[in-house]
């Protein structure tokens, strides 16, 4: 039988807690500064720590993982701590499609997939000479908001572009991709996607509560005027959402015709958990800025299932326990190639 490791961070807790619910034993990729709180879990049955999270290339996990048959499930930490060339040379087996990982990377890939998707992007701005409305520049990479700013002029940009050089976060306009701002209530889309059964399931909703953007909204307008502080946007924590259930039928075409432009571009395709990010303007139109092609934080707070996945499932269902499930359906069915890469 395989087991099932991922890196401790990020949505380790309720992939590992899933993998055991569903019978596997359970590897956790541990950085010694955390070995600790991850010790309380009992759930987690073997630590392999290591100095760094890019120790997982090495020749000594990579056969520590082969040994013990692992399956790693990769999340936004695999991503935030390596380039793809690294990712994709990782021997280990990887849960979904680590090729599509690079996509995610890669701002321009990124865009063209969505727009394969037939998703509503928001316009993308060449140069900061052609700011003339309030836009978002964003790092690139899985940065998790933190250093990304809004603008309403060439100007101001510049500014907080400076600010962010002397911060040494960017060298400059190259670290950053320009976005025309969406308007609306942000909600992230969370799907599995089972090449098994052929069958997209909508898992959930959360929104992020980032910092310290979130907090301008406590603050009355005349002190917002009187400070030149750069608001930025690093993901802090996540709350569930509900949609209007007249939306539902949208979501699910936005997962499929996903999936579909995925299996054209980035063969096999988008396998797996996956998230839709973006803003729902007033006509209740979903506006996407972004994807991710892997099981996302915000699943975190639906370890006992979420409102959606109560209507497909008769018990409590994680994203973390349901790919435990589609691997253990896998080797059930000795399809285990059909769900990796
Ligand atoms: P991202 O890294 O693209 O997920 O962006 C981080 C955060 O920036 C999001 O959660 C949003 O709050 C905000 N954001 C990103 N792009 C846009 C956009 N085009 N319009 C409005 N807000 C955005």
């Amino acid at each position: 039988m395989v087991s099932i490791a991922t890196l401790g961070s990020h949505c380790a807790l309720q992939v590992l807690k899933g993998a055991k619910d569903e019978g596997f034993k359970t590897v956790l990729l541990c950085e010694k500064k955390r070995e600790h709180l991850y010790r309380r879990f009992k759930f987690i049955d073997e630590i392999f720590l290591m100095d760094s999270f890019l120790d997982l290339v090495n020749e000594r996990c990579q056969s520590m993982l082969e040994e013990i048959n692992s399956i790693l499930i990769p999340h936004g930490t695999l991503i935030s701590q390596m380039n793809p060339e690294k990712i994709e040379s990782i021997k280990t087996p990887m849960f979904g499609n680590k090729h599509i990982l690079r996509w995610e990377s890669d701002r321009s890939l990124k865009e063209k997939l969505m727009k394969a998707a037939k998703l509503n992007v928001p316009k993308s701005i060449a140069s900061p000479k052609q700011i003339n409305g309030l836009v978002i520049a964003k790092r690139y990479g899985a940065a998790g908001g933190k250093g990304y700013f809004l603008a309403s002029s060439e100007e101001e940009y510049n500014k907080k572009r400076d600010h962010l050089v002397k911060q040494g976060l960017i060298d400059g306009d190259n670290d950053l991709y320009i976005q025309e701002y969406s308007h609306g209530v942000l909600a992230y889309l969370q799907f599995f996607y089972s090449p098994l059964k052929n069958e997209l399931e909508f898992f959930g909703v959360d929104k992020r509560h980032e910092s310290d953007i979130d907090g301008l909204a406590r603050i009355p307008a005349e002190n917002q005027l009187a400070t030149d502080k750069s608001y930025s946007f690093n993901v802090i924590a996540n709350s569930p959402l509900v949609l209007r259930e007249s939306l539902l039928d949208d979501v699910y075409k936005m997962g499929e015709n996903f999936i579909e432009a995925s299996s054209n571009l980035v063969p096999p395709g988008m396998n797996g958990p996956f998230c839709i990010e973006g803003v729902y303007d007033e006509e209740a139109h979903f506006h996407t800025f972004e994807f991710s092609a892997r099981i996302v934080a915000g699943t975190n707070i639906f370890m006992n299932g979420s409102p959606y996945t109560t209507l497909i499932y008769d018990e409590p269902m994680s994203m973390g326990r349901r790919i435990a499930r589609e691997i253990k359906q896998a080797e059930t069915e000795d399809k285990i190639k059909n769900i990796v890469t």
